[in-house]
């Protein structure tokens, strides 16, 4: 039943394991194998067909074995886990699907028989507790409306499984500290979903910067803007989103300047706008404005917006030079590229950094840290310091004073990559 881990593992392998596995009972971290050694002794390199001036091929893997790997519980079957979620599972290199939950019998039905869940693992809200009985389910990931997290989160870690919660964490910061104090009371992990500190092309950007390559980090300039459509859905009621705009995608910017900079702000001034006569932002802003003062002297300067064209991107400028994310923050498409002098001349690059599912390296950090029981590197105080950012920015919209901040008391991110064991 082992992949064939010096080939690429294509979906249908992928669907084919779990089916046969789940059909068998075949529980997880059930073999030989022992937890915290994810399959590295079965990888396999080739030799390289191009010349060492070539840029180098990569044999993608090794990837688990479908018995090995870590089985998730997907909550809330609506637009990200449809789109997004469950097909990252076929790429991702440690996780399977194995449960779902959902209010729609017959959708989780259809989705179960595509990825091969067993019919017995489907669950509604109420009998969502019942998944404590469910020893092939590890992590729940909860992808739900912003203020269900709370609830969501809290029972899962009862039912003693480490919780995956996507971004924003919850609607409140008292919300987060109950999350946080719920998993830490069961021992269970908690992650936040923050893609974009996964991904290859915001990672080399941190880098770039950590290692002073274009002098001192002086701005931030950050924008992440959309245009609604359906008026009636959760993400413009106030008390089912947590606000608008701000906390749905202005959070990227957010999140973007504290973990690139390595700084954490110490006062923010925000300002928002609700037009009053679109019945789209009946409850929630329009647009969000914001500014973060650093302890450095490094200003971050962020706006997002629910009611423009599509317009995503992130520009550090530095003392030698300057880079950027165009666009930033998407599934797909980034583009990162830096300017300084080189010779006398300015000079753009645009390294070529092969794209990558932001879920399934999400979903793989989760599962590594299961494996590895090491902290996640987003975990729960990773959401409530940006949760209690965005209550700041709005306390400073209402004012229209500016906030000071209080740091968070330790830092709030875990290590990177788990140690490999
Ligand atoms: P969605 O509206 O498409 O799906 C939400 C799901 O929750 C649906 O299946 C819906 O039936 C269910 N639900 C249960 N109770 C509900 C209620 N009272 N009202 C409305 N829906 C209810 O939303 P989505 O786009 O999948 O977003 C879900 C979560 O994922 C949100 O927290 C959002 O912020 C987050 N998200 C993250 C990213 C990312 O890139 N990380 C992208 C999109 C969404």
């Amino acid at each position: 039943m082992r992949a064939p881990s010096n080939l690429t593992f294509d979906r249908r392998d992928f669907l084919r394991g779990a089916t046969a596995l789940t059909a068998a009972g075949v529980s997880g971290l059930a073999t030989a194998q022992q937890p915290g050694q994810p399959n590295a002794d079965n990888a396999v390199s080739l030799s390289q067909l191009h010349a060492p001036t070539e840029a180098p091929e990569k044999t993608p893997g090794p990837f688990e074995a479908p018995d090995q790997r870590i089985g998730f519980a997907v909550v809330g079957l609506g637009h990200l886990t449809l789109n997004q979620i469950l097909p990252a599972m076929a790429k991702s290199k440690y996780c399977k699907p194995v449960a779902l939950v959902s209010g729609s019998p017959e959708k989780a039905r259809k989705m179960a028989a595509q990825y091969g869940i067993r019919p017995e693992a489907i669950y509604d809200y109420a009998s969502y507790d019942r998944l404590a009985r469910n020893p092939e389910v590890k992590v729940i990931y909860i992808v739900l409306p912003n203020s269900m997290h709370a609830e969501f989160v809290i029972r899962g870690a009862r039912a003693g499984k480490h919780i995956l919660c996507e971004k924003p964490m919850a609607t409140s910061a008292a919300d987060c500290e109950r999350m946080i104090a719920a998993c830490k009371a069961a021992d269970v992990k908690l992650m936040i979903a923050y893609r974009q500190q996964y991904e290859p092309m915001n990672r080399a950007l941190g880098k770039m910067i950590r290692e002073g390559k274009l002098g001192s980090l002086r701005t931030i300039i950050a924008s992440n803007t959309q245009d609604q459509g359906d008026p009636t859905q959760w993400r413009q009621n106030r008390k089912l989103g947590g606000g608008g705009c701000l906390p749905d995608v202005g959070i990227y910017c957010l999140n973007a300047a504290r973990f690139l900079s390595g700084e954490e702000p110490t006062e923010v001034f925000g300002a928002t706008w609700q037009p009053t006569d679109d019945p789209r932002f009946k409850e929630v802003e329009a647009s969000c404005t914001f500014t973060l003062r650093f302890p450095s002297g490094l200003l971050a300067t962020c706006s997002s917006g629910y009611a423009g064209h599509r317009s995503q991107f992130l520009r550090l400028e530095c003392a030698d030079g300057w880079a950027e994310l165009n666009p930033a923050f998407g599934y797909t498409g980034l583009k990162l590229r830096s300017s300084r002098l080189v010779d006398g001349h300015e000079t753009i690059m645009e390294p070529k950094i092969e794209e990558q599912d932001q879920f399934a390296l999400e979903m793989d950090h989760m599962a590594l840290c299961v494996m590895q029981n090491t902290n996640p590197h987003t975990p729960g105080e990773e959401g409530l310091h940006d949760q209690r950012l965005v209550e700041a920015i709005y306390e400073s919209a209402r004012t229209g004073r500016s906030v000071k901040v209080p740091p968070p008391p330790a830092p709030t991110r875990g290590p990177e990559l788990p140690p490999k064991s």
